[in-house]
């Protein structure tokens, strides 16, 4: 059992600039052992103005606000992640808007506050989420030494990536973005590929996979769809012209699975493949949307306010300040645990009769705006592309998750597929021949 935090609380306190709130004791009842905050310094302020961006609109929330978390809120977050998790492993996260407007020395002094109120034993990974556009040597030199992993986004090849990612004068930003990751390899700066799928490049899965790959030297990416709902009194359920469509989406994430599983089964990670596999083989997927309940990842403003989550900041999700009640005990809040837990319990009857069910979840709460077959509201927009990945997926799953369960790596799946007479049905159970399906791949 963990001791009473109060020990070192009351010892670290004295390096930060305010106290702030005690960490509740003994833990409430209901407080995740382990959640994650996405830290906004600069609140939705960014140097770019990306089209599709839902966070610009969000500094509206703060009329007249400077946008600019302080040292005090800095220091309130970082020392209340730290006492309240039970793990080993403890994550700051920095994202935006745009983190890097704040300057260098904010991040600087963040990492000594985190080494200062770091348990021993506890081990810290540092992260921050940028467009790369402002990153010189010296933020370089200074994310390698202090080991941060960096998510860049990009959206593909540059014609693709500049439909949307533009800057505030509407010029492309990929130069930009591609000389900032450029510095973050020379320096050894460990990064991922954040990348959003959307109407412009959402045809184009394989280009913007192996772009990602090989030109960008990715290895871990993780594909975010676009659903901007644009309702209005004729039509509920409307979506502005940048979302991706259902079907786009679901072949998006078919012809990369294809992709991955012929080239780069055990060397590239593709977030929802390896969510797949885990909801394949009965863990928890690690990615909030495809689990069954969600509402340990919360969102924190530069002013201190915490919402239920980064897609619901907004008045009806505040759950308060952390200068006024501890992060543990906004996350352990009757009101968060209903909002994570409405993930499952609203589902409608349509996605609880669905056989994929166990591995999407109904995705995101924020895009359940559709009706159902039987005319129920709640369905998520992008239920058909789900299920026809899942439904794809399906076979090769059940092989890999077999071999998981037998000690084997997910990638001797290759293997079993090479193996197959090429006359017999493909192992992955689509009813192909062999040497018509994953035959073909395993042979190349
Ligand atoms: S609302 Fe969506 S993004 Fe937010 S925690 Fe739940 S599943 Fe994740
Ligand atoms: S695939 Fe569609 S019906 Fe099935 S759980 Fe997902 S959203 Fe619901």
């Amino acid at each position: 059992m963990a001791s009473a935090p109060v020990t070192f609380v009351g010892r670290r306190d004295e390096r930060l600039s305010q106290p702030g709130p005690a960490m509740p004791w003994p833990r409430p009842a209901g407080a995740p052992g382990a959640f994650h905050v996405m830290a906004k310094p600069t609140g939705a302020i960014c140097n770019l103005d990306c089209a599709y961006c839902f966070y610009l609109a969000k500094s509206e929330l703060y009329p007249g606000g400077r946008f600019r978390m302080s040292q005090a809120t800095m220091e309130q977050y970082v020392r209340q992640v730290l006492e309240s998790q039970e793990g080993p492993e403890v994550t700051i996260a920095w994202q935006g808007g745009e983190p890097t407007l704040m300057g260098l020395g904010f991040f600087r002094r963040a990492v000594e506050v985190a080494e200062a109120c770091r348990r021993p034993g506890q081990r810290l990974l540092h992260t921050l989420q940028t467009n790369a556009t402002l990153l010189n040597d010296e933020w370089a030199e200074f994310l390698a030494q202090k080991g941060f992993l960096v998510g860049v986004s990009i959206d593909g090849p540059p014609e693709l990536h500049d439909t949307y990612r533009v800057d505030k004068k509407g010029r492309a930003t990929s130069p930009k973005v591609l000389a900032g990751l450029g510095l973050l390899r020379r320096h050894g700066v460990d990064y991922n590929v954040l990348c959003t799928v959307h109407a412009a490049n959402a045809s184009h899965p394989l280009e913007v996979y192996r772009y990602l790959r090989d030109d960008c030297g990715a290895r871990f990416v993780q594909f975010i769809p676009i659903v901007e709902h644009a309702p209005s009194p004729g039509c509920p359920a409307a979506v502005s012209p940048r979302t991706v469509r259902p079907e786009q989406w679901g072949r998006f994430l078919i012809e990369v699975f294809e992709e991955w599983l012929a080239h780069d089964v055990g060397q590239v990670f593709v977030q929802a493949f390896d969510a797949a596999l885990a909801s394949w083989l009965g863990l928890p997927p690690g990615v909030c949307v495809f689990a069954e309940t969600c509402g340990n990842a919360v969102a924190l403003e530069h002013n201190g306010d915490v919402y239920s989550c980064d897609h619901f900041v907004d008045p009806a999700h505040l759950l308060g300040n952390l200068h006024d009640r501890h992060l543990l005990e906004l996350l352990a809040s009757e009101r968060q645990r209903r909002f994570g837990q409405d993930k499952r319990d609203l589902l409608p009857g349509y996605c609880k009769r669905c056989d994929v069910l166990f591995a999407c979840w109904g995705e995101c709460p924020k895009n359940r705006f559709a009706l159902a077959p039987d005319g129920s509201p709640g369905l998520n927009f992008l239920c058909a592309g789900y299920k026809a990945f899942f439904h794809h997926i399906d076979g090769t799953m059940r092989l890999m998750a077999a071999l998981v369960r037998q000690g084997r790596p997910a990638a001797e799946v290759k293997a079993v597929f090479a193996s197959a007479p090429r006359n017999s049905p493909c192992p992955c159970g689509s009813g192909e021949k062999s040497k018509y399906c994953h035959g073909v791949a395993a042979s190349q």
